[in-house]
């Protein structure tokens, strides 16, 4: 007997099904959001991580949120307020620092220090980022073409992505098969000279990937981070005041007005199936509810394998999914700390312009080599390469007491499966402890500012967010896992082979990060179809 029925279901209240949830009940459908945590917004939440002290828990910078679906949403009418983070600082355990700003003289001040060259080098490369980035956030909007089997909109979507390619310059479209295809390492040492930049550009590719920088296709996840933008400006990264829940609480507000439930507490144990066609989906709780529609927010595997199952599905199509790859090996820390942090390589008391900046801790380009090679045998590195952020400089709504401090640190590699049958649960302590060290290196009051610490390893991130083998993108982005074959060309638009069955969720084009277009892509297709 079921117990409600609905014209869609949304699988999952991450910001994307959070988004679907927004167009489909803006076009009159009866929409209902089932949410397996307490709380929406998946990985885009804020939380009191220690009294006094809140933060992002996860997702902690935004740039990939498209304006286009900011203004639908009309997100900045419910809370949402970015600030922007244009600094970059790379401190070095050698006593030396790279702070890069808005303003280009410094930069290039700072730059020299290293090389003479690179600076030059750093602009031109950038150039060619926002020029390649530039056209691959214009197909994120739209559905990827078909492989094959396509209608007339996919072949006019191939027709202008092959004119906007053909348009570059012979260069430009060498540099576009290099990012698509090539190696990080071919394009670090094709433009740098000096260690510290090629440090910085091996860091780049580092948030969303799980690979060598020698690995053909994993300079993508460089790009995947560029197509953002900030205040206009392409390639910008910031915070939102509030942290990245104040996003999600918006885009909740914002489909509860335009009449969608949302239900938390309701964690979904099975999707329905007969004859092919959805039926609804069964809560764990019992309850079963009916809608023709279930968008599924929950990454491919979880979506297919688990919450649907593989014998509803075409076998090729339930192998292809099991062998999908996911795990990105990150490992996220959140710090309440009691002081500002003194960082050991730059003078100066108070916040200083290195404390709003996105801050990276890589000692050389072979550093990233060293912690992926140890992420691959099982072991977390005693020194992982960190990115981190300080957002109370910016906002102190994060904190109860002026002077205290939050700081979120994403690091990496950080294996999902520990070696030597070792268990997270076990380990954690001692791994929080070895990272806490290495930071004290860069910034040595760190031990006597540091009141508590949470930390979420990669089971965590499995078991908080339900990312299998804690993949904060849900799948790899690589070149067989993007675009039309993501996650596979048979679900690539959005539509699975199940009748009715849609994904929403950064599993499907153009993927993970903070952008809402899956979400968006995925109700479009979903009212395109009820048209029919
Ligand atoms: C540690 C970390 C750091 C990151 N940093 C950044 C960053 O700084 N900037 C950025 O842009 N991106 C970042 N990302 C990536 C980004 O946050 C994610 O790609 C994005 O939030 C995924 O959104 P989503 O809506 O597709 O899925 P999710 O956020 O994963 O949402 C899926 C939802 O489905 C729910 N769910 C799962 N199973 C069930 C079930 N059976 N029944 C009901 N509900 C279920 C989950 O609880 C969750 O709420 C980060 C991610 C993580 C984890």
């Amino acid at each position: 007997m079921a117990d409600s029925e609905f014209d869609v279901i949304i699988l999952g209240g991450g910001h994307n099904g959070l988004t679907a949830a927004n167009y489909l009940a803006k076009a009159g459908l009866r929409v209902c959001v089932l949410e397996r945590r307490t709380t929406v917004g998946g990985a885009a939440v804020t939380e009191e991580f220690y009294p006094g002290y809140r933060n992002s828990l996860a997702s902690y910078v935004v740039s990939l949120l498209r304006e286009e679906i900011i203004d639908d949403l009309e997100l900045r009418s419910y809370g949402y307020e970015t600030i922007s983070l244009p600094n970059s600082f790379y401190p070095g355990l050698d006593g030396s620092h790279l702070l890069l700003t808005e303003n280009e003289n410094h930069n290039k001040e700072q730059i020299g220090k290293f090389s003479s060259t690179d600076h030059d080098a750093l602009k031109e490369f950038e150039n060619i980022v926002d020029q390649v980035g530039g056209i691959i956030s214009k197909y994120w909007m739209n559905p990827p073409p078909k492989l094959s089997g396509g209608g007339l909109s996919d072949i006019i979507n191939a027709i202008k992505l092959g004119n906007d390619v053909y348009k570059l310059d012979a260069d430009a479209r060498h540099r576009l098969i290099q990012f698509l295809v090539g190696a990080p390492e071919t394009i670090i040492e094709r433009w740098f000279e000096s260690e510290k930049i090629k440090a910085v550009i091996a860091a780049h590719c580092m948030p969303g990937n799980y690979a060598s920088l020698e690995q053909p296709g994993a300079s993508l996840a460089m790009l995947h981070h560029a197509v953002g933008e900030i205040d206009g400006k392409q390639g910008s990264w910031g915070i939102v005041r509030g942290g990245m829940g104040k996003i999600t609480q918006a885009m909740a507000a914002s489909a509860i007005a335009k009449g969608a439930e949302i239900r938390t507490d309701s964690e979904v144990e099975k999707i329905l199936v007969k004859d092919n066609k959805v039926q609804g989906v069964r809560l764990k709780q019992g309850t079963v509810l009916l809608a023709k529609i279930v968008a599924a927010n929950t990454d491919p595997k979880r979506t297919f394998l688990t919450l649907l199952g593989k014998k509803y599905l075409p076998d090729n199509f339930a192998k292809d999914i099991s062998a999908y790859r996911m795990e990105s090996a990150s490992l996220r820390m959140n710090l309440a700390l009691k002081g500002l942090p003194e960082f050991a390589c730059i003078d100066g008391q108070g916040v200083g312009e290195h404390h709003r900046s996105t801050i990276t801790f890589i000692e050389n380009k072979q550093h990233l080599e060293t912690v992926f090679r140890s992420a691959r045998a099982g072991i977390p590195s005693d020194r992982p390469i960190i990115e981190a952020i300080i957002p109370s400089v910016l906002d102190d709504t994060l904190i109860d007491k002026p002077g205290t401090h939050v700081m979120s640190l994403l690091c990496k590699y950080m294996p999902f499966d520990l070696a030597d049958g070792r268990h997270w649960d076990a380990e954690k302590e001692a791994v929080v402890a070895k990272i806490l060290d290495y930071l004290a290196l860069y910034v040595p009051n760190l031990h006597d500012i540091l009141h508590s610490w949470q930390c979420l390893t990669p089971l965590d991130i499995e078991r908080i967010f339900g990312m299998t083998r804690g993949d904060i993108l849900h799948g790899r982005l690589e070149p067989d896992q993007m675009l039309s074959m993501r996650p596979h060309p048979e679900a690539a638009q959005y539509a699975t082979p199940v009748d009715g069955l849609y994904l929403c969720g950064s599993g499907a084009h153009p993927g993970g990060g903070v952008s809402g277009v899956p979400g968006r892509n995925a109700a479009n297709r979903i009212l395109n179809d009820l048209r029919k």
